[in-house]
């Protein structure tokens, strides 16, 4: 057999080579680092994965990180109630609520429409969004989806499964850049996007 690195430094590189964007050469190379360097600190990083796999899941209301069963935003009382934005994926509330412009509540799907990929409607947190309404009384919806073709898919599918409902629906200005892009969008863009919003 030809000489190789021992079997804990290849079971290291086959963990690593699972992230997204590692290959086999960078997997070796982020190895080689954890393993030799000073400031590695395995056991920390190790701690830390475990810790936060361990105690982070989605809130059971909106969908958004938290480690209760509900986050820090549907948390505070004074902004139940009042609009609910609905979002592709719990990674786009940050930027969202860093906009410092919106003091409403959120929902994240946990993604679009996309039948090529088999999601559909059951796939997504919609009827949980639907349920909501009837318990929260929101005076409005504001759906900011992405403005490709699955995104404006969903925010259609959403109106039709909502209008129903007698909630006042509107929809951002301008769709929100595709594939999770949101965190690129500047601050200017998204303020613009939801005081832009127009009801349908
Ligand atoms: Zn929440």
């Amino acid at each position: 057999m030809p000489l190789d690195y021992p079997p804990a430094f290849l079971a290291l590189t086959r963990e690593l080579r699972r992230l997204p964007g590692i290959g086999p050469r960078s997997a070796e190379r982020v190895a080689l680092w954890l393993l030799g360097h000073k400031d590695a600190h395995p056991a920390s990083l190790a701690a830390a994965v475990t810790g936060a796999a361990e105690t982070i899941r989605p809130c059971t209301k909106c969908g958004f990180f938290a480690v209760d069963d509900l986050c820090e935003i549907c948390k505070v009382n004074e902004r139940r109630g009042k609009q609910i934005c609905v979002v592709e994926n719990a990674t786009d509330i940050l930027p969202l609520e860093r906009t410092g412009t919106f003091h409403g509540l959120y929902h994240a799907l946990g993604g679009r429409l996309a039948p090529l990929d088999h999601v559909g409607p059951d796939q997504l947190r919609i009827q949980q969004l639907a349920d909501r309404i009837p318990l929260e009384n929101p005076v409005e919806i504001i759906l900011a989806l992405s403005a490709d073709v699955e995104g404006e898919a969903t925010t259609n599918y959403l109106i039709e499964v909502l209008s129903p409902l007698g909630v006042g629906i509107s929809r951002i200005a301008h769709g929100l850049p595709a594939g999770g892009g949101l965190e690129h969008a500047d601050q200017i863009t998204l303020q613009r996007a939801l005081s832009g919003r127009r009801l349908v």
